[in-house]
């Protein structure tokens, strides 16, 4: 409806930087459509993908069926009010968290809302802290506190279930394995786990190290001892404790991750669960060892409701799979039947937030070794 006041020629794109919402430019989001307007599907004569006036809204269904277009009130003209216009009938969309969904999962004419509207599906999505991040190393700070972590009942076999809930794999953990130290304030229990998926071993990660996406990326979701649920944990800015790792392909396959490769053969449906007998958390992550480097920063949950109170750890070593088992995560489905890949959602700006990073301590022990050393060297001939 609203589209058809807009005509899109060829020279009508422009940069982002250029992009205003009551502008009629063209961003590089929808550059495509300036190309693909003569080709697009019946019913979907409109962009699919357009930045640059409210209509970007038009991709959100629930968008069209508000006030507007029941006839009850008029949008105004093109450049002219828009945005107040929305804002007096922002209340009258009507959405639920359960609406939202992957950049994957858009398609045109479809109805979920991908991650560019998650702020209309939750506000806190729109926020300073929010995750994943992109983490620049050599801009990350290095921080003596955060030292090597004690997990306990990582070893503990345990009985859980593991779920497609139609959007990520999902383990129940037992609240009697926890992890502490590395400059947490207190021990944090485990809650559940749950994956990231790329497509057969394409970029899946969340959080990218220096622009690069890892095929997948695990999420061990933890709250402080004190609380009772993960809704009690998101009302204090670190309730949340994640901790991050990274999948890379190896050469041959992970034998500690039969158990969860044979069972996604019985959910690749959604909401359908199996049980998972005699895991423990220490089989799905690397070896103590390989878990002291790495970096923190403070963010937000990474699907709405995009609560802001996760204290985030993301781990550098990663966790090896062999191709033919990251491919066996594509077997897993979307409620529309189809393969559950990209569900990741696009790195967030830092917005001055500082990222730390393990390790310093090693430095500091080789610099005090070499004092020591250079102080011997000195002190040591003099009683000659
Ligand atoms: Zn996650």
């Amino acid at each position: 409806i609203y589209l058809k006041i807009v005509k899109i020629q060829g020279e009508d794109w422009c940069y982002q930087s250029q992009v205003t919402c009551g502008g009629n430019c063209t961003g590089p989001d929808g550059w495509a459509t300036i190309v693909r307007r003569r080709t697009l599907p019946d019913g979907c004569l409109t962009p699919c993908k357009f930045t640059g006036f409210p209509a970007c809204h038009s991709e959100d269904p629930r968008w069209r069926s508000s006030g507007a277009i029941q006839g009850s009130t008029a949008p105004p003209a093109l450049g002219q009010g828009w945005r107040s216009w929305i804002r007096i009938h922002h209340r009258w969309r009507t959405i639920s968290y359960g609406d939202w969904c992957y950049q994957s999962q858009v398609t045109c004419g479809g109805n979920c809302i991908g991650p560019d509207g998650w702020t209309t599906v939750a506000e806190a999505c729109g926020g300073k802290a929010q995750s994943p991040i992109n983490i620049v190393t050599r801009r990350t700070l290095p921080d003596g506190r955060l030292t090597p972590f004690t997990f306990t009942g990582y070893q503990e076999a345990f009985h859980s279930f593991i779920t497609n809930n139609g959007r990520t794999v999902q383990v129940d953990l037992p609240a009697t394995a926890k992890v502490q130290g590395g400059d947490l304030a207190v021990p944090y229990k485990a809650v559940q786990l749950h994956l990231h998926l790329g497509k057969d071993g394409g970029p899946g990660s969340e959080h990218s190290i220096d622009g690069e996406r890892y095929p997948m990326e695990l999420h061990i979701v933890n709250i402080k001892e004190e609380y009772n649920s993960l809704d009690e944990a998101l009302k204090d800015l670190a309730g949340v404790g994640v901790l991050g790792f990274f999948y890379e392909q190896s050469g041959s396959s992970n034998k500690k991750y039969d158990s969860i490769i044979n069972a996604l053969n019985t959910i690749n449906i959604p909401n359908s669960n199996t049980t998972l007998s005699d895991v423990s958390l220490d089989m799905f992550i690397p070896s103590q060892s390989n878990m002291t480097s790495y970096f923190r920063y403070q963010g937000s949950l990474t699907t709405p409701p995009c609560e802001e109170a996760v204290v985030w750890t993301v781990f550098r070593n990663t966790i090896p799979l062999s191709r033919q088992q990251l491919a066996a995560f594509s077997r897993l489905q979307f409620a529309d039947g189809k393969p559950m890949v990209g569900t990741y959602r696009p790195v967030q700006p830092l917005n001055g937030r500082l990222v730390y990073r393990s390790g310093s301590q090693v430095i500091l022990v080789s610099t005090l070794l070499l004092i020591t050393s250079v102080i011997s060297a000195i002190v040591l001939p003099l009683p000659k």
